[in-house]
């Protein structure tokens, strides 16, 4: 079996392009925003591209699909609810995607909240979450409801605790500041601002992260928690009777913030 691999070509601002390859030169692209990058990353380390998979319809992740076929005229999947320029093969919640060349089958998973049609791929101990799940954090509100965006992050943690997180930002620093304002006593959140923080001195990517260490120390995913609650409430000035109240008042501080 090869071993597969995946790494982050940085692209636009803060986005990063999954690149998923194995020892036998062949590879997939996740949500591809811009081409240049890629496409530099790609010819660097002589890699055959078999397929792009895009996560949503936002510019910063399907913006280079176009470019990115002029290198290699691949197949091009993406969510069937959304409008994705290039595709070819529409998904669905249930559609698997085989990545024959790679040994790789990744599962489809409807995500909707932050756009209305976005999609996680999940596979091989690895999620490909794009806007949805960040480390640390999770997408932003533009077309769904608190409701939706909680029972996609649910049906995400469902999965394997151990299951590698790549997302489509690099946004965890910003967030887990955000997290330890929203859970100050949090011990595995403050060892891991301090861990991040390191990381980003460097100049290098945080992800992939955990799914448990996501569960720890995202306050997204940790609306049932006490301190969470309260801490909300003590923000909305108000009680919070329900996690999904408690979800939305924490990103609503976020947004705020
Ligand atoms: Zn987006
Ligand atoms: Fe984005």
């Amino acid at each position: 079996m090869a071993m597969t691999t995946v790494f982050p070509v940085p692209a636009l601002n803060d986005n990063y392009v999954w690149v998923i390859t194995d020892d036998h030169g062949h590879c997939a692209v996740v949500d591809p925003g811009e081409a240049a990058p890629v496409v530099e990353a790609l010819r660097a380390r002589n890699l055959t591209l078999d397929a792009i998979l895009v996560t949503h319809h936002h510019p910063d992740h399907q913006g280079g699909v176009g470019g990115v076929l002029k290198y290699a005229e691949v197949p091009v999947y993406g969510p069937a609810a959304e409008s994705i320029r290039h595709r070819t093969h529409a998904l669905r919640e249930g559609d698997v995607v085989r990545l024959d060349t790679l040994g790789l089958e990744l599962g489809v998973l409807e995500t909707p909240g932050h756009t209305a049609g976005h999609i996680s791929l999940y596979g091989h101990g690895l999620l490909f979450s794009g806007d949805t799940l960040f480390a640390g954090g999770c997408g932003r509100l533009f077309e769904g409801t608190p409701e939706q965006m909680m029972q996609s992050l649910s049906k995400l943690t469902e999965l394997p605790a151990d299951t590698n997180v790549y997302a489509g930002h690099e946004y965890t620093l910003a967030n887990l500041r955000f997290a330890h304002r929203v859970e100050p006593d949090n011990d595995a959140l403050s060892e891991r601002v301090e861990a991040v923080q390191a990381l980003r001195a460097r100049g290098e990517c945080t992800m992939p992260s955990t799914l448990e260490e996501e569960l720890r120390t995202n306050p997204f995913l940790r609306s049932g928690v006490d301190a969470v609650r309260r801490n909300a409430e003590q923000y909305a000035g108000k009680r919070l009777s329900s996690p999904v109240d408690v979800f939305a008042t924490v990103r609503a501080w976020k947004d705020a913030s």
